[in-house]
């Protein structure tokens, strides 16, 4: 079985298929974080749908390359480093480190290169398709110093984001990054430097400059995955114009011949309070937001993941509390069958449900269809386990598949960890409330340690402390 996705392109759902001669690889280019903030979660929606199709697609047997940039110099990171009166290189590392942070809290596949768009090397590929483009009519210096590229010279302009071109007013331009349809204009690809850029610019054919976001992506991408690409993602803002601009970067820097991307998807905004999540807007919370407010990573990964890439997420703390409760029941039924299932190593498939969770995410990986087989498997054989009429061997069978669905889905808990010193100390000082009698101040105690991420439950042996679910 090969998935099926719907091509942003095309308008058509299509399976996924390697280029002839590509045995089981492909090739897999997101589009990363800028680094002039912590990303939020709206962008890790982003990023987890595009984890899940990875993760998919290992699990029906292909290779995945996969690249993500990061976008470390651009309108946004220069103003912010200006603001912060700092190089722009000292200004964006600590969210470099912080995404990395991130990604490991919410289980991401790390990806095979994250390429940064200062580095020499990609300044070098940059310019040097810039060039190309100049020379094949594509692009222009004009009188302000930046270069453009010119959308009347590319037909297809237009066609990822169907944008009718027709009645647009040739040789209108624009120099910013972020721009909406109606603004549709020859867009820059080298910026020549102006004093607010203070240090920031590099030396080209152009004069003293800098990329503009398009170029940077296009050049990052076919520089490390080359002329065609199979599988592009990233939010749908990144529609326009960021995707319909590197693809006409791509395709006119080459022989024009090859496709830049064969398959485009795109997820639909993580909104909130119906708008979308944006550092812009100011209505966005961060990972470490919600860490610190005693949520996990495992429970914003579920969130994020359980309603389908294309449709509409609404970012609520109920949302995550959901996400808190199905876990605690998968990680109980794991508990059970783990008893049930004893020393036995024989495994009984559990044949319904082994292929049709995995066959959901087949159809444009329809997660809502997987997690209802997931918790219809669970029902079911808690049932029987409450009649006592599955067998180690059934058991042993479920906790095999869970496995393996766990493998996309990456929600088993986290192993257990030695407690921290700070939580030992207001476990034993709640101990000591709760002699006293202080039953307010053993509830706040109970709080500030679910705020550390640890759960306190009171039994008859004393407290008992587990790491958040
Ligand atoms: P940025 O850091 O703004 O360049 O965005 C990085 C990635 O996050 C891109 O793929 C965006 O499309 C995506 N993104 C930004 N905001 C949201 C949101 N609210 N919901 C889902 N994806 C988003
Ligand atoms: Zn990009």
């Amino acid at each position: 079985m090969s998935p099926k996705v719907l091509n942003t392109l095309t308008r058509q759902i299509e399976e996924i298929t390697p280029r002839p001669g590509e045995g089981k690889n492909l090739s897999l280019y997101t589009c990363g974080p800028t680094v002039y903030a912590h990303a939020h979660i709206g962008n890790f929606r982003a990023y987890v749908f595009e984890d899940l199709l990875q993760r998919h697609l290992h699990e029906r047997g292909f290779a995945v390359r996969r690249v993500m940039n990061l976008t470390d110099v651009d309108d946004k990171t220069i103003r912010g480093a200006h603001a912060a009166g700092l190089p722009l290189a000292d200004y964006t590392r600590p969210f470099k480190a912080a995404f990395f942070e991130d990604v490991k809290t919410l289980r991401l596949l790390p990806a095979e290169a994250y390429p940064e768009a200062t580095h020499p090397e990609h300044i070098a590929r940059m310019i040097a398709m810039i060039g190309a483009l100049i020379e094949r009519g594509h692009a222009y210096q004009a009188e302000d110093g930046s270069v453009y590229f010119r959308i009347a010279s590319f037909a297809d302009y237009g066609h990822l984001a169907h944008v009718d071109l027709e009645g647009q007013r040739p040789g209108q331009r624009v120099a910013s990054d972020e721009y909406d349809k109606e603004a549709v204009a020859d867009f820059a690809l080298w910026k020549t430097w102006v004093p607010e850029d203070g240090a920031v610019g590099w030396e080209s054919p152009w004069g003293k400059g800098r990329p503009g976001w398009h170029i940077e992506c296009s050049a990052m991408a076919t520089g490390l995955l080359g002329e065609t690409i199979d599988i592009h993602c990233g939010g749908v803002d990144n529609i326009f114009p960021h995707h319909e601009a590197e693809i006409a970067q791509c395709e006119c820097a080459g022989d024009g011949k090859k496709p830049f991307v064969r398959y485009w998807m795109h997820c639909a905004h993580l909104m909130v309070e119906g708008s979308k999540m944006a550092k812009s807007a100011g209505n966005f919370f961060t990972l470490r937001d919600l860490l610190d407010k005693g949520w996990t990573g495992r429970e914003v990964r579920y969130a994020l993941i359980s309603v389908h890439y294309r449709g509409s997420l609404n970012f609520t703390l109920d949302g995550l509390a959901a996400a808190r409760t199905a876990l605690g029941r998968l990680d109980a039924w794991r508990a059970r069958l783990t008893e049930a299932a004893g020393t036995e190593n024989a495994t009984e498939s559990p044949a319904r449900t082994t292929e049709e969770f995995f066959a959901a995410l087949d159809d444009d990986l329809n997660i809502s269809g997987a997690l209802a087989v997931l918790f219809e498997t669970l029902r079911e054989s808690n049932r029987r386990m409450d009649e006592g009429t599955l067998t180690p061997k059934q058991a042993r069978g479920l906790l095999d598949w869970l496995a393996r669905v766990d493998g996309v889905l990456a929600l088993e808990p986290a192993a257990a960890t030695t407690i921290p010193p700070e939580v030992e100390e207001l476990v034993s000082g709640r101990a000591a409330a709760r002699a006293a009698k202080e039953w307010k101040k053993s509830d706040e105690i109970r709080d500030q340690i679910a705020s550390l991420g640890w759960l306190v439950k009171d039994t008859k042996d004393g407290q008992k402390i587990t790491r958040h679910p």
